[in-house]
């Protein structure tokens, strides 16, 4: 069976090789620091009690208080949740935010919940939680079926136990009690500034396709929700041709001008659904990820791309919005066919980072403008896309088979291992 704590680990266990790691210390960086479970009671509408499982796991807090979402979701497990956490370490190392990692989940499927149900759910989680977080210590955000009101639930209910205000320890809150401005695009608007930093660095590579005129510069998007909808607005407003988008009912293909994605959002609130939209052919999910587009956009579910379809993948450059859109066969597959897949941990990090300003803005009390959590994010993107590439190209030198995971996890371990040792933990 698929375990992701042991696959995290694998994928370590050849950072380390790279880095020449000790192996004890690569066996201590692949330790959780903490991990919390507990049963959580609820009250049912209809009066019974029913008991869900929670956990919390916080992975590594060396460069900083541990910082990862809480999923809700049937399919949760201590497994999913210890190496989401530790992925949690690699992705704040490799943007260089001074975090750890950490993530939560919830066995439970929020769509069978009242809203009151959710509510009371989301405060016991707070209620568990709350010795193990803070301002300082861990920082929760929403993840999968968890958003800013859960978020808002939980902040009350933290700040109840605490008996105080202290706004930073989650992140991914409304505005209106201490959330970020930027902060509901920010994933989708820095996948768009790694999809530019990348474009450059291959014109300068003489990737001829790279060089194109904008407009001509296709892009196949899977998933339509936050990530998907606001990459595709931001790519459609720079001048790239989207022509693909797709979402869990099927995909829409047009070799004419390219999607205009807020007609697309019209037309799916309308209907339920992006298929059958005016002027575009429907095709299939599989379909969308084979078409022969310049740039591929996972940005829906994890391991869509595998060793059944790598092959017959025609783009040139894939950025991984979703978190693990790529299993480790299909990438080596991938890298084999010359295909420039930019990491999960760089592309998707534009989400923690506005988290990370969010954080910092609740600290100070004072609170910025979107155009400067635009301004600081691209900055913050521009310098972690940067130094992934010319780790890229030194591996390279050595390595012809490196390739950009290898480039990001290295950097981000790097980064995770300097700072044990200035800690004298290794
Ligand atoms: P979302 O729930 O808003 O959207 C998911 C989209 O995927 C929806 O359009 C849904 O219809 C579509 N989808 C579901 N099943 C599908 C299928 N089988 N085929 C094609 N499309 C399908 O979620 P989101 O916040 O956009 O997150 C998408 C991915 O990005 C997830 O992997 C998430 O972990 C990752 N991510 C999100 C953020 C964030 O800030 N929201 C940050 C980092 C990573």
């Amino acid at each position: 069976m698929n375990n992701p704590y042991q696959n995290a680990l694998t994928q370590l266990k050849k950072v380390g090789e790279v880095l020449n790691l000790d192996e004890k210390v690569v066996s201590q960086l692949g330790q959780i620091n903490h991990f919390h479970r507990g049963e959580l009671e609820v009250k049912m509408d209809d009066g019974t009690t029913k008991k869900f499982t929670a956990f919390r796991s916080q992975h590594n807090d060396a460069r900083g208080p541990y910082k990862g979402g809480i999923r809700f979701h049937p399919n949760v497990s201590e497994e999913e949740v210890k190496a989401l956490s530790m992925w949690m370490t690699w992705k704040c190392a490799t943007v260089g935010i001074p975090y750890g990692g950490a993530k939560g989940g919830v066995i439970v499927n929020p769509k069978e919940l009242s809203q009151g149900e959710l509510e009371r759910l989301s405060r016991a989680y707070a209620d568990f939680v709350t010795p193990f977080i803070g301002i300082w210590k861990d920082i929760p955000a929403p993840d999968v079926h968890t958003n800013p009101q859960i978020m808002a639930w939980m902040l009350d209910e933290y700040e109840k136990n605490i008996g105080f205000h202290q706004p930073g320890t989650f992140t991914g809150k409304p505005i209106e009690i201490g959330g970020s401005q930027g902060r509901t695009q920010a994933t989708g608007l820095g996948g768009v500034y790694v999809l530019e930093n990348f474009l450059h660095y291959l014109q300068e590579k003489n990737q001829e396709w790279a060089k194109k005129d904008k407009k001509d510069i296709t892009i196949a998007i899977q998933g339509f929700g936050n990530v998907g909808y606001y990459f595709a607005q931001e790519a459609h407003k720079r001048g790239y041709k989207i022509v693909a988008l797709s979402d869990s009912k099927g995909a829409i293909f047009t070799e004419e001008e390219g999607f205009d994605p807020e007609e697309v959002r019209k037309h799916k609130e309308e209907t339920g659904s992006v298929k059958n939209f005016a002027g575009a052919k429907n095709i299939s999910n599989e379909e969308l990820l084979e078409l022969p587009v310049d740039i591929l956009v996972p940005a829906a579910l994890e391991s869509v791309i595998t060793k059944d379809n790598a092959e017959k993948v025609q783009a040139r450059m894939i950025i991984e919005m979703a978190n693990g859109p790529v299993t480790p066969e299909a990438d080596a597959i991938l890298t084999e066919k010359g295909i420039y897949s930019i990491p999960d941990i760089l592309s998707n990090a534009g989400g923690v980072t506005v988290s990370y300003f969010e954080w910092a803005q609740d600290i100070q009390g004072y609170y910025w403008e979107e155009k400067e959590v635009e301004e600081r994010l691209k900055k913050i993107m521009a310098r972690a896309s940067q130094l992934v590439w010319e780790n890229f190209n030194s591996l390279q030198e050595n390595d012809e088979g490196a390739n950009l995971r290898l480039a990001a996890y290295s950097l981000a371990v790097r980064r995770v291992v300097q700072v044990m040792t200035l800690r004298g933990k290794i």
